[in-house]
Order: structure tokens, then C-alpha cells, then sequence
């Protein structure tokens, strides 16, 4: 089979990785020729994802083709499904999910709980809701990474809210926030991975790091199970769903968004459970049975992003005593410049013991550091 993944970035190399454990022959399309996923796949295109003519002239001669980023040309991605192409997921799922007015849409049509909502064209528009606050400013199309996600917790804050269509979403006291990944094969059978617990530095307001399986509640586990493959069934399409979700103080469960992909919440998989996430999409495309996502030890993700201040070629300090330690496994996706904020690897440690993944991911942190210059 001849697959292609849209985008060359991290998510698409450690695909890439975990396809050389069958037979295929892989394409990448991405701008930039010096991404993490150019130099492992068979056949590098040059170009642009938003493109129709780019998109559509690259995915003709496949097989199937997925994604690893949502702002793809879904047009082009329409055409080719017309024309007998796979896509994982179907182009019908990465419109509804590509902009967050038409996701929000779709939770309240399927009855999915998300947390209450309106929509708003501008900021002027915007103002006329200052009774839905405190809440959650969330712009349609272009956020990523807690980009495009604005607090508002009183009037004031809306003068410096996004000037675009958007959501405002109500302001959910979150107790944990959690990441569950769905695998749904070409003849609509469903497993899914154990949940994550995602981790939020309260000052930075920023991922600190996530753990696996999450330690939930017997009831609040089954209830995030069955709302992901409630959310999944009416998405319709096979392929890979990674569904954030929040829980509140009163242990209520509330989806926030949905990635149709491989996702930065799966990452443990590689080494923690017997099918990485990235196996398990190979397994749907090829259409083989799906794998067994049960883990094999707890374990915890910390990812390595840019230092504050240093721009330029990347050096990883710290790297060698990271690396004397056990069971724990380094990931660099070969980014040949590093800037603040920018993700840069990530770093799994695995144990028994969860004190021990959370010792060990705050030692990972302040032992690692993407920066620039010589060490
Ligand atoms: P992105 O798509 O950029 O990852 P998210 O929609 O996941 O953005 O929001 C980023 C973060 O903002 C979330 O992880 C959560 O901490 C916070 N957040 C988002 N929506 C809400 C909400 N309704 N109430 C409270 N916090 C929220």
C-alpha cells in the first residue's frame, strides 16, 4: 500500500518510526524539506497542506492518506475520498473538528456533554455576553498549544479577546483534565487506550507533564469511556481520536476537544503499553486486527520544549544523566532550531510506583534543558 501523512512534524516521524515494522511505502507532504519526518519516509513532497491543487495532486496516486495536523485542505482530502482514497479520519470528521464552532456544534446536536457555549463573530459581538462570564474564549480556526484560549474573567478582559469567530465557552472548575485515545477500525470496532492524567503547571498555565493510566473514580472511569466512544461513534469515520476531557469538583465529566490523530497525550505508548498509538493507526489503515492497548508498567510523559530566551541551533544540556537513568527513554525529534515554547522532544519514564513518575518527571524537568550555544 502506498500512505501519506499531511504534515512532517513530530507526530508524523514517530508514525513513520512504527511503520518500518510492516510493508508499505510511505509519502510525506510538508513545506518545510528539513522537518522531523522528511528524511524516514520513501518519497518527501515539498508543499503546502492548505493547498487544494497541492493536496489533491499528492494524495492521487495513494492508497490511503492520514494527517497529523487539522488545518489541512479538507476540499482536496473530499475530492480524493470521492475518487476511492482512504482518508483516516474521513474528511466529513476533520471539518466538523477543524474549527471549534463547528465541534462545539456537533457536541450539543449528539448530546455530548461540553460545556455550555455561545458563538461570537467579533469582539463587538463578543460584549454583548458579558453575563456568560467567567468563561473560556476559544478562536474558531488557527489556535494550538493553549494559543487561541483566552480566560475572561471579568468585562475588562473581553477588550483584549480575539477579534474573529470564536466560542465562549462557560469556565469549568476543573479538577483533572484527562486525554483518552480511541482507535476505530474500518469496519467500526473501537478499543481504547487507558486514560492520561494531564498535568497543568497552575502558575505557568502550561502542561508540566502527564501520567498513565490516570487514577480516577471506578464511576468517572466508565463514564469517560462511554462518552469517548459515544463522541467517536458519531464522528462515523475510522481512524485515531484523542478526546480531552475535564473533571470537575463535583466529579462531573465534560468533553473539551477532540484531536482526529495521533496526539501529544499517546506518547508513553511507544514503550508503556504493548500497542503504541502509532502502531495502532498502521493496524486500522492496513486493516488489521487492533492492537492491545493495555499497559505495561505506569509511566509518565514530560515534554522537552525551547528554554526562554535561547533561539537558534539546539543543544540538549543534561541529556547524558538523563540518559544514565533507568526506564527512562528519550525522545529528540531532530528540530535543528530551538525557540521558547517550541516542542523539542519529549522524555517517558516508566515504574510502578506513580510517587516515582512524579518525582522523576519534576527531576526530568529541571535536569533537561533546549537551549543554545555550547554546553
Ligand atoms: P488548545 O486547543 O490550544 O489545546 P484547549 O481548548 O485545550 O486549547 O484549552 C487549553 C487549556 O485551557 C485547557 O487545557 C484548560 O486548562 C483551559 N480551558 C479550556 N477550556 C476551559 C474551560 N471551559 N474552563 C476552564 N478551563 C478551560
Amino acid at each position: 500500500m502506498k500512505i501519506g501523512i499531511l504534515g512532517g512534524g513530530q507526530l508524523g516521524r514517530m508514525l513513520l518510526q512504527a511503520s518500518a515494522n510492516y510493508v508499505m511505502e510511505t509519502h510525506v507532504l510538508e513545506n518545510d524539506e528539513h522537518c522531523p519526518a522528511a528524511h524516514l519516509c520513501h518519497h518527501f513532497t515539498k508543499g503546502d497542506i492548505t493547498d487544494f491543487d497541492t493536496v489533491y495532486q499528492f494524495g492521487k496516486g495513494l492508497d490511503a492518506i492520514t494527517i497529523e495536523i487539522e488545518s489541512v485542505n479538507v476540499e482536496a482530502l473530499e475530492k480524493l475520498e470521492a475518487e476511492g482514497v482512504k482518508i483516516y479520519p474521513r474528511p466529513s470528521a476533520i471539518r466538523i473538528i477543524k474549527n471549534k464552532i463547528t465541534q462545539k456544534e456537533f457536541y450539543a446536536s449528539k448530546q455530548i456533554p461540553s460545556p455550555a457555549f455561545v458563538v461570537t463573530q467579533n469582539r463587538e459581538d463578543l460584549k454583548k455576553h458579558k453575563e456568560f462570564l467567567p468563561a473560556v474564549h476559544k478562536i474558531g480556526q488557527g489556535g494550538y498549544d493553549g494559543k487561541g484560549v483566552l480566560l475572561l474573567n471579568r468585562a475588562a478582559d473581553m477588550d483584549s479577546a480575539f477579534d474573529a469567530p470564536a466560542v465562549l465557552e462557560k469556565k469549568v472548575a476543573i479538577d483533572k483534565e484527562i486525554s483518552i485515545i480511541v482507535a476505530v477500525s474500518n469496519s467500526g470496532e473501537t478499543v481504547l487506550f487507558p486514560p492520561v492524567e494531564m498535568i497543568v503547571d497552575p502558575v505557568l498555565n502550561l502542561l508540566d507533564h502527564q501520567l498513565s493510566p490516570a487514577l480516577l473514580p471506578e464511576k468517572t472511569f466508565w463514564k469517560i469511556e462511554a462518552i469517548a466512544v459515544q463522541l467517536v461513534k458519531a464522528l462515523q469515520s475510522p481512524g485515531l481520536f484523542a478526546v480531552e476531557m475535564f473533571i470537575d469538583k463535583s466529579e462531573e465529566v465534560w468533553v473539551n476537544e477532540t484531536a482526529p490523530r495521533v496526539h501529544n497525550s499517546g506518547h508513553h505508548t511507544i514503550e508503556a503499553n504493548y500497542c503504541s498509538q502509532f502502531d495502532m493507526l498502521w493496524r486500522i489503515m492496513l486493516n488489521y486486527p487492533l492492537g492491545n492497548t493495555d499497559p505495561i508498567l505506569p509511566s509518565a510523559i514530560v515534554n522537552l520544549v525551547g528554554a526562554e530566551g535561547h533561539t537558534g541551533p539546539a543543544v540538549y544540556q543534561g541529556l547524558e544523566d538523563v540518559l544514565k537513568m533507568d526506564n527512562v527513554f528519550v525522545h529528540l525529534y531532530g528540530k535543528a532550531t530551538t525557540k521558547p515554547g517550541r516542542k523539542m522532544g519529549h522524555v517517558t519514564i516508566m515504574h510502578k510506583d506513580y510517587s516515582d513518575l512524579t518525582y522523576k518527571a519534576h527531576r526530568i524537568k529541571s535536569m533537561l534543558k533546549v537551549i543554545t550555544g555550547s554546553l
